[in-house]
């Protein structure tokens, strides 16, 4: 059932947590400096630009190093097993220096701690850890922190699904002069066979159009030359909300206010409309870069997968997207070891690849999520068969960003100039509107301008240019 506008937070709410946000700064006895670890994607990043903003408001400020912050917190990711480990180690490696710091406060959050049962085991395993919470409550964070500094008593609070509504105006500290992550909705209803993200996210939640917009003046106003438009799955903004705007319609609205590049993440393949690919195709400002996840090359595991489409009509997506976009710069995810999968299996998704012919792809071991309705399938891959695969289609991969890559020499690419090279300071570097990135001669007053570049030769990531005609 459609809501009649976005799920909004009520604002009495977020002016109590802004309010309790400067009584903990107003404490005498309280951590001064602080230091943020993300782990995961990039609506985490935006999450972790929240949590800064709110410990900025604390009256908090960022430590030299991790090792010498008053207070560290972890927003932390589960999307593959390994995202986990690694969290965990490094929160563990916390214990030893607690113990010849014993004022160091230590928190954990995001995704991870969303996961059922993950509070009560944060309580029994992590007794050095002071403060942790899920998804659905990081606008609590400062009342949280309130409530372990007054009582000394851990505080561990993880809310429900339905309870996840959207906190507007809490503060942010972003993390470049030129680039912004917005936000344009959480959640995801999708349900992928292999995906814990649904039940870590929630449901899918639009936030209105008119504050994504004016959150986009606003940073036009502050100079970001680039937005990225951040989601589960981008392409089903609105559906939510009645009379909202369409994903391809905010697109729209978007590049009415002028940034000088708009790059969107993620889409899924069945979203991805016709009314979309126009509004790429005669965009002023939106980047020919497009990342669309597939996943596998197999119509059997495809459905097993719960992908909802078939491998033809990928296929028809693609070809629609390049006949009105022809310099497209297409990116994927893939998944190799998903249970049941076949060595023929397999062969589709390296011929899907070739097929395509992706700028690059993320590939990824299948990881069972507790959980998922893939943990419980029969047919488990074995590691080494897993390994074998992936290192095969990385190396089909390979081959294919060679090949296109070698096609944009000679080309004149623009350029947004993020930093001086870390290895040659006489060479800048800064991703083209491929989202590839790209090195040239160039001094440091070129950062935050975006200039236009001759390719000359490419690498296996990266490409080399000059200095064009501007
Ligand atoms: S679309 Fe599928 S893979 Fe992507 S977040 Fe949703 S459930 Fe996960």
């Amino acid at each position: 059932m459609k809501r009649t506008e976005a799920i909004e937070l009520p604002a009495e709410e977020i002016a109590h947590q802004r309010a309790l946000m400067r009584e903990f700064a107003a404490l005498e006895s309280r951590p001064h400096t602080y230091c943020v670890v993300t782990y995961g994607c990039q609506m985490n990043a935006r999450d972790s630009e929240t949590l800064e903003g709110m410990l900025s408001e604390m009256g908090m400020t960022p430590a030299a190093s991790r090792e010498e912050a008053d207070f560290v917190i972890f927003n932390t990711c589960c999307v593959r097993d390994n995202a986990q480990r690694r969290a965990l180690g490094n929160v563990v490696w916390l214990k030893e220096l607690k113990k010849t710091r014993p004022e160091l406060m230590v928190a954990v959050c995001g995704c991870m701690m969303q996961q059922p049962g993950m509070g009560e085991q944060i309580l029994r395993q992590y007794p050095f850890v002071d403060v942790a919470f899920g998804t659905h409550n990081l606008y609590r964070f400062a009342q949280l922190m309130l409530q372990a500094v007054r009582t000394r008593r851990r505080v561990v609070e993880v809310l429900g699904d339905d309870e996840g509504s959207i906190p507007e105006e809490l503060p942010v500290r972003r993390s470049s002069p030129t680039h912004a992550y917005i936000t344009i909705m959480y959640g995801c209803n999708n349900f992928c066979s292999y995906c814990i993200v649904p039940y870590v996210r929630g449901r899918e939640r639009s936030r209105a159009s008119a504050r994504i917009l004016e959150e986009a003046r606003q940073l036009k106003d502050e100079g970001i030359k680039e937005i990225m438009l951040l989601g589960q799955n981008v392409n089903s903004y609105g559906l939510d909300v009645e009379g909202e705007l369409s994903f391809a319609q905010l697109l729209a609205a978007l590049d009415g206010v002028g940034i000088e590049r708009i790059r969107f993440m993620t889409s899924h393949p069945k979203d991805l409309s016709d009314e979309l690919i126009e509004v790429m195709a005669t965009g002023k400002h939106i980047c020919h870069a497009l990342h669309l996840p597939v996943q596998h090359g197999s119509d059997r595991i495809l459905a097993s997968m719960n992908r909802r489409y078939t491998r033809e009509r990928y296929m028809e997506r693609v070809r629609a997207l390049r006949e009105r976009v022809p310099d497209v710069s297409l990116t994927t995810d893939l998944i190799v070891g998903y249970p049941g999968e076949t060595e023929e299996d397999f062969e589709q998704t390296c011929d899907l690849v070739r097929q395509v012919g992706y700028d690059s792809a993320f590939t990824f071991i299948y990881s069972p999520r507790v959980g998922t309705r893939a943990a419980d399938m029969p047919g488990q891959i074995d590691e080494a068969t897993s390994s074998r695969r992936i290192q095969k289609l990385i190396a089909v991969q390979k081959e294919i960003t060679r090949e296109r890559f070698a096609g944009y020499i000679g080309q004149v690419h623009s350029v947004l100039v993020d930093e001086v090279s870390k290895r040659d300071e006489t060479q800048v570097a800064g991703k083209n509107e491929y989202n590839i990135t790209v090195n040239f001669p160039g001094s440091r007053e070129l950062i935050g301008q975006i200039v236009r570049v001759k390719i000359t030769s490419a690498g296996e990531s990266t490409l080399r240019g000059e200095l064009a005609q501007q």
